[in-house]
């Protein structure tokens, strides 16, 4: 199928975009065709990556707020997952997530949780390309007893082999919930079926002095050195991260997603962004579980990321737009491995925002409205793999109705 976006702002300049067969063909005056987006008035960019989600938690949001970290996970989080999780509940929940990131402008996004099958079911329906990891922990979870963690994650790996849409991850918690042997068969669980690995690391400064009590180094250090870092590993938080951390996970080219808002809501600390960015990491952007958000738009996450970092630094140049609006996007092409972008012979994920809108006029520089101005509600089409999502704000692949609905009935 071809599809014309018509008269798009791309950068400053009004240009239209010929998809053809899931990709970008033609960039510029291109011949009309049958499907025709008339976008005029409307930034195109490639679509937004969100780099580190709890998908089905959108189940939990606004459940529990404004709690110290313990309490949250102790008495709300923890006993939630324990009565509600199940293959249906998180079905429900992650295609409530899709059908969310759908209508904000987010085309790919990496998971970790529990019933990953049920995410992967949701995904495809939803026709989104995602990364998705089955969560490992050395205790027993909703999904399956102590000690069969791995067994779990194998078996999603083996029933969801990589395609075009969904990559499958393994998910080892963090270096806290998962003992240094969970750690390393989760590494060569991984590169068994070539496949990358989604942790989390040094959320907290208590987490970060725990692992230093225990191993004698650093969570970072500790990670290197018994071989679990590398290229083939996303590393959500980061928060405690000290100058040498830094430069081991640069040295492994490990990427790095940055959760702003989680980070504040759940007072655990403020990444240091801005050296990471000095030392040549490209970070990306993620916004956590719903449950700590709360919510999926990324425009928002962008926003966070460039505020955050200048309030914490009292340095106003701190994380410009241009670097936010990267984290979302190109940073995250290129720790993945996505071949996006407005321009020939990439992938069509494309996104258009309208900009005719009270906040989004005048246009002086469309980076700095995305970033500072704009919200995923401005996001008028979304198109993935040359498939139209949703058109003038309805989706076309998800009953959105049906979804509300479901989740209202099923709610904790
Ligand atoms: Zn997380």
């Amino acid at each position: 199928m071809e599809i014309l976006i018509k008269d798009c702002l791309i950068g400053g300049a009004e240009k239209s975009i010929l998809v053809s067969d899931g990709k970008i063909s033609e960039v510029g005056k291109p011949k009309t065709t049958d499907y025709v987006i008339n976008a005029k008035g409307m930034a195109a960019l490639p679509g937004l990556v969100n780099t580190h989600t709890h998908l089905a938690m959108t189940m939990f949001r606004g459940m529990a707020d404004d709690l110290p970290l313990s309490d949250w996970l102790n008495k709300h989080i923890w006993p939630a997952e324990g009565k509600y999780l199940g293959g249906e509940f998180c079905r429900t929940g992650s295609l409530l997530g899709c059908l969310e990131m759908i209508k904000s402008g987010t085309t790919c996004f990496a998971d970790q949780y529990f019933f990953m099958d049920s995410t992967a079911e949701a995904v495809r329906e939803s026709g989104l390309r995602a990364y998705l990891a089955q969560a490992v922990l050395d205790f027993k979870t909703p999904q399956y007893e102590a000690g069969d963690a791995l067994k779990v994650a194998g078996r999603f790996l083996r029933n969801n082999p990589p395609d075009e849409m969904i990559k499958p991850m393994v998910g080892p918690h963090a270096p806290y919930t998962c003992c240094e042997e969970t750690l390393i068969a989760s590494k060569e669980l991984a590169q068994k079926h070539a496949a990358m690995l989604h942790i989390h690391i040094s959320e907290t400064k208590s987490e970060a002095e725990q692992i230093k009590k225990e191993k004698g180094k650093r969570p970072v250090e500790y990670l290197d050195s018994i071989g679990f870092l590398g290229g083939n590993v996303l590393a959500a938080h980061c928060v405690y991260l000290n100058e040498h951390e830094i430069q081991l996970m640069k040295k492994n080219n490990t990427t790095i997603s940055h959760n702003p808002t989680s980070n504040m809501k759940l007072a655990s600390g403020v990444a240091p962004v801005a050296q990471m960015l000095a030392a040549g990491i490209p970070v990306t952007l993620g916004t956590d579980g719903c449950a700590s958000n709360n919510n999926l738009d990324m425009f928002g996450e962008m926003r966070q990321a460039a505020l955050l970092h200048k309030v914490a630094a009292l340095d106003p140049t701190a994380v410009s737009a241009r670097q936010a609006l990267q984290m979302a996007t190109t940073n995250a092409y290129k720790s993945l491995g996505l071949n996006l972008g407005l321009e020939v012979g990439r992938d069509a994920d494309i996104i258009l925002v309208d900009l005719k809108k009270p906040h989004l006029r005048p246009v002086h520089n469309i980076e700095s409205h995305l970033v500072y101005s704009a919200s995923g509600a401005d996001v008028d089409t979304v198109i993935v793999a040359g498939k139209i999502l949703m058109e003038r704000r309805q989706v076309k692949t998800l009953n959105e109705e049906e979804i509300l609905e479901k989740a209202e009935e099923i709610k904790p």
